[in-house]
This record gives C-alpha cells, sequence and structure tokens, in this order.
C-alpha cells in the first residue's frame, strides 16, 4: 500500500511526531462524506482502517460529516434565522464531523482495535478566527500521537479547529481534506491518504466526459492548478498545504481497491522516471460571472481605482480584458470574470462609485463557462494554445476571453457550450481513455 522507499524529510514550523519505532509508516486516511454516508459505510471503513494497521502501518483516520450532514445542518440554522451569528454556526456544523467521528471508533473498536475518536481542538488543530473559512496556523497533535504509541487508532473530526480565543472554527466547505493533510505534515506521515467516491483524478470530470482517463501520477502544481480552475478534486487550501509541507497525498476509492492518484510534491518528481504528459487535463468551471464596465476613460490609473474598487468589495477576480480604446472617444472597456456568489456585491460597489470611475454603464453576464487546459509540460511544447483554440474552432464553439499561466491556458465560453467544449479538447489533446467508461460511485467526488 505504502511507497517502497524513504519518504522525504519534510521540515517546518509543525510540531513533529516523536516516533517510538521509526521504522512503522505512518499513514493519514481522510474519509469523505460518501465514504461514511451510513452504519454499512462506516463499517465499511472501519474494516479499511483495520487492514491498514494490521499490514503494519500506524493509521491515523480524519472523517468528514455523514453524507449531506452539513447541509441539513446549515438547513436548520437557515429556518432558526437568515442570520446566524457566525460563531454558533460553526459550532453547529462541527457536529456533523463529531457524529462521524464517534461512531466510526466504535466501528473499529468492535473489530478489537483500540481506537478514540478527537475533535479538532482535542487533536491540537489551531486556527485563526475567521469564522467558516479559518486557516489552520499550526498543529500539536500530541493526544493523537500518544494515541499512536498506544497501539491505537486516532480518529480525528475534519474541517475544525480552535482559535486563540478557544472558540471553535471551521475550514470551509470540503476543509476535511485540509485537516488530513495539516496532520499529516505535524505527524511527519509517509503518506495522507483521500478516499473518496471516485477511483482517483481524472482527465476531465467523467460526468461530462465519459471518455476520461485516470490519472496515475500528477504534480502538486498540476493539481493546484485544476482544483483552483473548478476541477473538485480536493480542498484547494489541502493542496497547497500539501505541497508546501512535501506531503505525498494518495487519491482512492473507499469503495474499490484500485490504485488511485498520487500527487507528487514536485521533488518527488524531479527524480522520478516517469515520463510526464503534457497535458494533465481540462478543468472546467460553471460558477464565475462576467462583468463588463463600458465605457471607462482611457487614462493611467483608470484601472487602478476600478479595480480598488472590486477588492474592496471582496472579490477574488480572475480574468480580465481590456479593449483597445477608441480615438474618437478617448474611451474603452474592460471586462473581468468573478465568482458569481461576488457579482451582485461588487456590481452595487461599482455603481456606487460611478461618479469617481467615470464609467458610461456597467454589464452583468451569469451564463459563462470557463474551460481551463492544465499540463507542466505546456512549458516546454509549444503549440498547447493553437491546437486548443483550433479544437474549439472545429467544434463550432466561440471564445470569450482567454488567459494563461506558465501550466495553464483557460477560455470563457457560453456556458452552455461549455459541456461540448470540454470534450472537444479533451479527444483534441488524445486524453480519450479506450478502456470502459469511469465509474462514479456516489457521484459527489467527495
Ligand atoms: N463536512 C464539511 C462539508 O461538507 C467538510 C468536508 O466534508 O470536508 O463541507
Ligand atoms: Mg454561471
Amino acid at each position: 500500500m505504502l511507497r517502497s522507499g524513504a519518504a522525504p524529510h519534510r521540515a517546518g514550523p509543525l510540531c513533529s511526531r516523536q516516533r517510538k519505532h521509526p521504522h512503522v509508516p505512518l499513514v493519514v486516511q481522510k474519509f469523505g462524506g460518501s465514504s461514511v454516508a451510513d452504519a454499512t459505510a462506516i463499517k465499511r471503513v472501519a474494516k479499511r482502517v483495520v487492514e491498514t494497521k494490521e499490514a503494519g502501518n500506524d493509521v491515523v483516520v480524519v472523517v468528514s460529516a455523514m453524507g449531506d450532514t452539513t447541509d441539513e445542518l446549515l438547513d436548520l440554522a437557515a429556518s432558526v434565522t437568515d442570520t446566524p451569528a457566525e460563531r454558533e454556526l460553526d459550532i453547529l456544523l462541527t457536529a456533523g464531523e463529531r457524529i462521524s467521528m464517534a461512531l466510526l471508533a466504535m466501528a473499529i473498536s468492535e473489530l478489537g482495535v483500540l481506537a478514540r475518536s478527537y475533535t479538532g481542538q482535542q487533536a491540537g488543530v489551531l486556527t485563526d478566527a475567521a469564522h467558516g473559512k479559518a486557516s489552520i496556523v499550526g498543529v500539536v497533535p500530541e493526544r493523537i500521537a500518544r494515541t499512536i504509541q498506544e497501539g491505537g487508532v486516532a480518529i480525528v473530526a475534519g474541517f475544525q479547529g480552535v482559535s486563540e480565543t478557544m472558540d471553535v472554527t471551521t475550514l470551509g466547505r470540503g476543509g476535511s481534506d485540509t485537516t488530513a493533510v495539516a496532520l499529516a505534515a505535524a505527524l511527519d506521515a509517509d503518506v495522507c491518504e483521500i478516499y473518496t467516491d471516485v477511483d482517483g483524478l481524472f482527465t476531465a470530470d467523467p460526468r461530462i466526459v465519459p471518455t476520461a482517463r485516470q490519472i496515475t501520477e500528477i504534480t502538486s502544481e498540476e493539481t493546484l492548478e485544476l482544483a483552483a480552475h473548478g476541477a473538485k478534486i480536493l480542498h484547494l487550501r489541502a493542496v497547497e498545504y500539501a505541497r508546501r509541507y512535501r506531503v505525498p497525498i494518495h487519491v482512492r476509492s473507499s469503495f474499490s481497491d484500485k490504485p488511485g492518484t498520487w500527487i507528487r510534491t514536485d521533488s518527488e518528481t524531479e527524480d522520478s522516471s516517469m515520463e510526464e504528459p503534457i497535458i494533465a487535463g481540462v478543468a472546467h468551471d460553471r460558477s464565475q460571472g462576467k462583468i463588463t464596465v463600458i465605457g471607462v476613460p482611457d487614462v493611467p490609473g483608470a484601472a487602478a481605482r476600478l479595480f480598488t474598487v472590486v477588492a474592496e468589495a471582496g472579490a477574488n477576480v480572475d480574468m480580465i480584458v481590456q479593449n483597445v480604446s477608441s480615438e474618437a472617444t478617448g474611451l474603452t472597456d474592460i471586462s473581468f470574470t468573478l465568482p458569481e456568489a461576488d457579482g451582485q456585491a461588487t456590481l452595487a460597489a461599482l455603481r456606487a462609485a460611478a461618479a469617481d470611475l467615470g464609467f458610461a454603464d456597467l454589464r452583468y453576464d451569469d451564463q459563462i463557462g470557463k474551460l481551463s487546459l492544465v499540463g507542466a509540460g505546456m512549458r516546454s511544447h509549444p503549440g498547447v494554445s493553437a491546437k486548443l483554440f483550433g479544437a474549439l474552432f472545429d467544434a463550432g464553439i466561440n471564445i470569450e476571453m482567454i488567459s494563461t499561466s506558465e501550466i495553464r491556458i483557460s477560455v470563457v465560453t457560453r456556458a452552455e457550450v461549455l459541456d461540448e467544449a470540454v470534450r472537444a479538447v479533451h479527444t483534441a489533446f488524445d486524453l480519450d481513455s479506450s478502456e470502459a467508461e469511469a465509474v462514479v460511485y456516489g457521484g459527489t467526488g467527495r
């Protein structure tokens, strides 16, 4: 189950485990909501944990809340008030993970293995005070280390921590991945296994591209780009954390024994003999909107003023396009994309600053889709963008905006042709698998 060879040393400000048996590998296993959805699922997870332990590993488990529990808790809060205090909402939401951790501990004990569950606070997950989206600032997993030393399995509630003021915090939706990676870093684990309801990472979302291929190995850099541009694979923060602390992640299905996907940190990739494909995959994102500011004076400082207003509205801008200004009027149009969730607040802030910014009109378009092609091989292979644009042209799809990074090309299209665009690009870059269709067990990818 573990890779052969020594794990690279991971240094960091986090506390390091005092290993009683330095030769016993430590595995952190994270199980998503669909993997612990009911009693049967929890027993299946217990069995897998015990098997890993009996194979000669120390095991620390991180769990998400059962099935849709977090959504149900949010609905409950909404039925009491429209404006829940964020502190109370966080306490409420962390209850979900506490249920699954205790049940899993019971199920593991039932199989004759010592198991103890811990809340984020008990596990020493320290965060800042940003309720609902807290960042982990340190991990002091003393009780976890002690449980391991006693020969037991420690089970930790994902997605939660405690602030300096001892208030319970949550890490944002999907945050259990980040808990798992942070614990793996703090405990100097050999691997962080993320169990989900798909067989691993795919070259595209199998629900859109049935011929998507499962990825065997990918760099954390590529994973970061895919996750940041809509691929619902892992919590973005978890990948950033894994990159920073060099934690190898192994994404696997809890419903099968398939080999899954290894996310390598870059130092590992460099000395690996794997032949890197040029393209890792195609991500898509339907959650963005586009604001066009019409008739902006084309003078120095206009963009600075405009995007200061946007930033103060809290919007995370992705792509920006400025048109050539008309010589006659000295005016230009600026378009940018942002999360739809930030759309209305940003429009309101721009309207409020209209006199100062001096634009003529504002347009908002939430019917856009974004396709992103990602691959570390783009650095050394010219012609990738030409091929991408050619594939979209052949499919009769119009490109509205383009942006690039060193290893990514993104295009904006109409939302209704996005799926078709993803399929066309996937095929053009020879990513289609000839094998059986990808299996999606639960269908959430978590
Ligand atoms: N239960 C939380 C959520 O649904 C955290 C997680 O699943 O990672 O977002
Ligand atoms: Mg949309």
